[in-house]
């Protein structure tokens, strides 16, 4: 039997969330902590295809009182660091290890967990190498390893964009791409600027959404590329929306993508599938309370069957409004970190520099009723005026 560590607070993966929670904690004077990691620091942004950049521009505007959007602590820029304004996942992985040097972050690389059970006053938290025990778990083990694939026949036949490396890789010419959100559409411009022609089919037409949250429609930057793509390259891009895919098959030529429109495409290169990821809390599910495909959190981001058991991420949800960029669920590191605090009978008033810089906003009624919340009755994308 291998000896049982005891630690304050294990958090459990090394991207944006759970580093920012563990700066957070840090500033607090939390120090008997971990965070465990099943790869190495920023492993989902290593992830990314080469050409990806961040949609959420960069730029140290911290002198101003006004943090970089993409930063995890108060003080840092990925700007700053990389002199650009938007980051590579490389880049953006290469800021992370940064903060982890800088602020002597305890991180232990190559340690996937593989299980976190409840036990009397908190967690056992299982590693191939280590098991430990603690009050307090935040999970912030991210979607990237969780690819979301459609239900509709033959989806396994297509390729989930997260598993290319690189556009240049990609042999072939007159692409389809099932779903027009932010990666679909980057992964069209980056085709399209490669000479080839490709069709993007998407369920709305989040290319023309006028919505105010960036949530819900695409970036300025993604949009600016792909109207420039359009422009210049006007025979290459194709955009379908407001079609469904019923059914993808193959035969000897390759591919045949059916639409619920009653039209088809097809290529000779397998689909590729933009459509997202599941929810972050996959692994730990049932230790959450569901409502439907939602999530429900404590008004500190904690489990509400489990206590001292929060989350950190893009599947934050509250109140009908998703935190699912950094800027925005950086918002909440202050509040977990202030909760777990008062658990561990340490200081637990709100820190002034993460209240004045936005990493810890308790008032998110603003957001039930504006125009960024989710409408689960509305269609999936308000109605636009066809323009192509
Ligand atoms: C392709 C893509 C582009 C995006 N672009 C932007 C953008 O431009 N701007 C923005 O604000 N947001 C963007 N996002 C949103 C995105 O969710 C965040 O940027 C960010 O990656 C989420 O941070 P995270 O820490 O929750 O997850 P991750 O960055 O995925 O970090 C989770 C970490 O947990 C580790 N892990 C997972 N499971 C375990 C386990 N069982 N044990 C131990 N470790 C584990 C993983 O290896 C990983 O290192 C993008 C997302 C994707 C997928």
């Amino acid at each position: 039997m291998r000896d049982i560590l005891g630690v304050d607070v294990v958090i459990i993966g090394a991207g944006p969330a759970g580093l920012g929670c563990a700066l957070s904690l840090l500033r607090r004077g939390v120090e008997n902590l971990l965070v465990l990691e099943g790869s190495t620091v920023g492993a989902s942004f290593l992830a990314w295809p080469r050409e990806m950049r961040m949609v959420t521009p960069s730029f140290n505007a911290n002198p101003f009182l006004q943090t970089d959007l993409n930063a995890i602590h108060l003080e840092t820029s990925p700007a700053d660091l990389h002199g650009c304004e938007h980051p590579s996942g490389q880049q953006y992985a290469e800021y992370l290890k940064a903060a982890v040097r800088h602020f002597a972050v305890p991180v232990r690389e190559n340690q996937p967990v593989t299980g976190v059970h409840p036990i009397k006053d908190g967690f056992r938290i299982e590693t191939a190498e280590l098991t430990i025990e603690t009050p307090n778990v935040i999970w912030a083990g991210g979607e990237f390893s969780h690819p979301r694939i459609p239900e509709f026949e033959g989806a396994k036949l297509c390729r989930h964009n997260s598993t290319i490396d690189s556009w240049d890789d990609l042999e072939g010419d007159g692409l389809i791409i099932i779903g027009g959100y932010e990666s679909g559409m980057d992964a069209a411009f980056n085709l399209v600027q490669r000479g080839k022609s490709v069709a993007v089919i998407s369920t709305g037409e989040p290319w023309l959404n006028e919505h105010s949250d960036p949530s819900e429609s695409l970036s300025p930057y993604t949009r600016g590329r792909i109207l420039d793509a359009l422009n210049r390259f006007p025979k290459k891009l194709a955009l379908q929306g407001n079609t469904e895919v019923v059914r993808v098959t193959q035969n000897e030529a390759g591919y045949c993508v059916e639409l619920s429109t009653g039209k088809s495409f097809c290529t000779a290169v397998a689909p590729i599938l933009a459509t997202g990821f599941r929810s972050a809390l996959t692994p730990v599910k049932e230790l959450f309370e569901w409502d439907g495909g939602q999530p429900i959190f404590t008004e500190e981001d904690g489990s509400t069957t489990h206590s001292g058991l929060f989350y950190s991420g893009p599947s934050l949800v509250h109140r009908m409004s998703k935190f699912c960029f950094i800027y925005k669920f950086r918002a909440r590191f202050g509040v977990v970190g202030a909760a777990i605090a008062r658990r561990l009978e340490l200081d637990s008033v709100p820190c002034p520099e993460e209240v004045a810089r936005g990493f810890h906003i308790t008032d998110i009624e603003c957001c039930t009723d504006c125009e960024c919340a989710i409408d689960s009755t509305a269609p999936e994308f308000a109605e636009v005026e066809v323009v192509h």
